[in-house]
């Protein structure tokens, strides 16, 4: 079992959820986060944190967001490890809840 972060975190990456991960298994990239599955010692933990609802456990991923499993294990491979809260991107507020932001993932 593991957590996974979704596409809500797409261009918003709000990072409030990396300071309460007791492993260390957020990895951060452009404008995305995710959650190595290897790592998760399924906590819950962030899972409250994120401002935009944007982690689940992998049980319970929204219908039509499965892929983020295996898209926050392949990007955790080669993106580095986030523990550190950060400023969200300026236009992260304009970006909250917009569905499908998929397409702007930057990798
Ligand atoms: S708190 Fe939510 S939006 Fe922010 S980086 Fe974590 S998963 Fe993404
Ligand atoms: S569920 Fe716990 S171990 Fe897994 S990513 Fe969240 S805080 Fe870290």
């Amino acid at each position: 079992m593991t957590f996974v972060v979704t596409d809500n975190c797409i261009k918003c990456k709000y990072t409030d959820c990396v300071e309460v991960c007791p492993v260390d298994a957020f990895h951060e990239g452009p404008n995305f986060l995710v959650i190595n599955p290897d790592e998760c010692i399924d906590c819950t933990l962030c899972e409250p944190e994120c401002p935009v609802n944007a982690i689940y456990p992998e049980d319970d991923v929204p219908a039509g967001q499965e892929s983020f499993l295996a898209l926050n294990a392949d990007l955790a491979k080669n993106w580095p490890v986030i523990t550190e809260r950060k400023d969200a991107p300026a236009d992260a507020k304009d970006w909250e809840n917009k569905p499908n932001k998929i397409g702007l993932l930057e990798r």
